[in-house]
């Protein structure tokens, strides 16, 4: 599968799937059609389906636009959202698999970022999930409809993919994210290491996707809710949290939100 990230709106990420005959694709959140439809004709591609992680907006806007440029164009998408994604025919539950483009693909039900957030997941040759906005490179979604407990549960089903996994998200916020974890963990090498190295790519103007599962087990402040030194950062700052990974993954969460 080859993937060809599509910058879009301010800061979010298109992905156009190319499948292993060259010629059929698929494209990961459609906030704009133009932009895609004219990857896929300068590709020479034929678009089969749109998936889509979740409803907003800035994921979604594109999908009247091409169901009417693309006829028969599929538009998959979270049971939980059939009435917030535009233009969806079909719909899939937690664990459900699918092929588009010859490639085999799998749902994965993420909420909280939104309450029907769902990731697509291709494990065969180079594994990669798409992750919306539910993870980004050292960050996670804002809790619009979901508690604290209910994003840790999601983001711990993206951390159990093998660590090789890529990770393709929705939007173009490493470098802050990473500036916030080393201010939460300046021991921490890995992020240190991956700061300097976004740095120069966003001085360069480049895409800093994919990351790796493994990349976000070490560097990302809301997976890390176990590292001692995020937890003494939280405690120092919120004196009277209680000292639980829920209670500190809230609290990391609400700095963040804050940053
Ligand atoms: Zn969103």
């Amino acid at each position: 599968m080859d993937v060809v990230p599509i910058p879009l709106l301010s800061d979010n990420y298109g992905y156009l799937l190319v499948g292993p005959d060259g010629e059929r694709a698929a494209v990961v959140d459609c906030s704009d059609a133009r932009p895609v439809l004219r990857e896929v004709e300068r590709r020479g591609l034929r678009l089969e389906a749109i998936l889509s992680t979740h409803h907003h907006f800035d994921h979604v806007g594109g999908n009247e636009d091409v169901a009417r440029a693309v006829p028969g164009v599929r538009v998959i998408g979270s049971r939980a959202d059939r009435a917030r994604v535009p233009a969806l025919t079909e719909a899939l539950a937690d664990g459900e698999s699918f092929a588009v483009a010859g490639l085999q693909g799998r749902a994965l039900y993420i909420p909280a970022h939104t309450s029907g957030h769902l990731a697509y997941v291709f494990p065969d040759g180079e594994p990669s999930v798409f992750s919306g906005d539910t993870l980004f490179a050292a960050g996670c979604g804002r809790l619009f409809e979901g508690s604290p407990a209910q994003m840790m549960a999601s983001l711990g089903k993206l951390a159990a993919l093998p660590d090789p996994t890529r990770v393709y998200f929705g939007h173009e916020y490493t470098l802050k994210n990473l500036r916030f974890a080393h201010e939460l963990e300046p021991g921490n090498r890995a992020i240190a290491a991956k700061l300097a190295h976004v740095e120069r790519l966003r001085a360069e103007g480049q895409p800093t996707v994919p990351s790796t599962i493994a990349e976000e087990k070490a560097t990302n402040p809301f997976l890390r809710w176990r590292s001692a030194e995020l937890r003494a950062g939280i405690r120092a700052r919120f004196p009277d949290v209680v000292d639980d990974d829920v209670a500190i993954f809230a609290k990391t969460r609400e700095l963040k939100d804050a940053y």
